[in-house]
């Protein structure tokens, strides 16, 4: 690495190994929360808020004077695990039956403390303030984010950066050069109330499954036959329940949608087509729909600037093989309720890839990143704050 900042290796290694030994679900992360308080006051770091009960916002103030407007960078890691019973093997492997952090928020816990460490340590070189988010609850909707919007952690932000551990080459930053570097994710919950009936008298009920089956079909042609082609929709029924035993036809049946957009008028657009389809296959059938409709994490879009900023920063910090670029991912993320209201990035950090002997991806019990990562994260989030902070280039 290019950096003259000292990086707090063997502290990096005991913050991750600490999260990951005691993952905690989304809006649980209360022992999570505390550690981080812990750590970063034992720093010297007391500029620190709990905009809700499990999250933490922390400043740290450059002792530079301003030339101008005192400038504020965000720097965002989310926090919580997922129920996934982690895979056997690893040394330091979550205590907590069932719950595992498999997505990587350790190592974003980890890199983001070793940040505040580095950047309290250079507090005398630098004007301005960085705002440091530990987020809780990025897996589970309605996401923490909002919440930590709503209580005003954005307030005197002028820009924001986002960092995701994957499965990709060690300590590789990829800048997504698409602005659209995840997708809105929403769900539907179609019920289909048809008449029940026994299963040898058809004629005497509405078969929901009969319904249920060509709405399937139907709804496969708003991506296929109103989507241009270009554009990255995806519609896909994931849950179809209907009936218990062979000799009855059920009352009612049930399926569940799962919806990608990265345009908002295609979100509007597939709403409107899912509601007019299920109205009118079952209506066609003499059945009824009701649809319970889950709007859930937006798109993030990320600003032009920020994305040439992240890539000079790349330049400067880290070696040629270590920098890339990648188009959008199809996952979501609400780290989209900051990037949204402020300029801002979403950065990749490969956390070990098949070169490395990671074959899997995030969310599988094995994923795990590989320390080896975490000093390039701590490396290009202080970079980045401190490009930013140092003005316009
Ligand atoms: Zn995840
Ligand atoms: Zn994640």
């Amino acid at each position: 690495m290019k950096t003259e900042f000292p990086i707090p290796e063997e502290d990096l290694v005991r913050w991750r190994r600490h999260v990951h030994r005691h993952p905690e679900l989304s809006f649980c992360e209360h022992k999570t929360v505390a550690y981080v308080e812990a750590e970063l006051r034992a720093m010297g770091i007391d500029e620190i808020r709990r905009p809700t009960e499990t999250s933490l916002t922390a400043d740290i103030t450059g002792m530079l004077p301003a030339t101008g407007p005192v400038r504020t960078i965000a720097l965002r890691a989310d926090m919580d695990a997922l129920p996934v019973e982690e895979a056997e093997g690893l040394e330091f492997r979550s205590e907590n039956p069932g719950v595992s952090h498999v997505c990587g928020h350790d190592a974003h816990v980890a890199i983001l403390l070793g940040t505040a460490k580095v950047l309290t340590a250079l507090r005398s070189t630098f004007a301005g303030r960085v705002r440091l988010i530990f987020q809780h609850a990025e897996e589970s909707l309605p996401g923490g984010a909002r919440d930590m919007v709503a209580a005003g952690v954005l307030e005197g932000v002028d820009a924001c950066v986002g960092l995701h551990v994957w499965n990709d080459r060690i300590g590789r930053l990829s800048v997504c050069t698409d602005r659209v570097a995840t997708t809105a994710s929403d769900a539907a919950w179609i019920t289909i109330e048809g008449r029940g009936t026994h299963g040898s008298m058809p004629h005497a009920g509405i078969d929901p499954i009969v319904v249920g089956s060509e709405l399937v079909g139907a709804l496969h042609t708003i991506v296929s036959r109103n989507i241009a082609p270009d554009h990255f929709v995806v519609v896909s029924p994931t849950v179809f329940e209907a009936g218990k035993v062979v000799n009855v036809i059920p009352q009612t049946a049930r399926i569940g949608l799962n919806i990608r957009t990265k345009d908002a008028d295609d979100r509007a657009l597939v709403r409107e087509r899912v509601y007019a389809l299920a109205e009118h296959v079952a209506a066609a059938h003499g059945a009824k729909v009701t649809i319970d409709w889950q709007s859930g994490y937006d798109a993030i879009v990320q600003d032009e600037g920020m994305i040439a900023r992240a890539q000079r920063v790349a330049k400067e910090t880290l070696p040629e093989h270590l920098i890339a670029t990648r188009t959008g991912w199809t996952a979501s993320e609400d780290f989209s309720a900051f990037a949204n209201r402020v300029p801002s990035v979403y950065l990749f950090l490969g956390a070990g890839g098949p070169e490395e002997g990671y074959h899997v991806q995030n969310h599988h019990p094995a994923f795990r990143a590989d320390e080896g990562c975490l000093p390039y994260g701590v490396a290009v989030e202080t970079a980045f704050a401190l490009d930013f902070l140092a003005g316009e280039r």
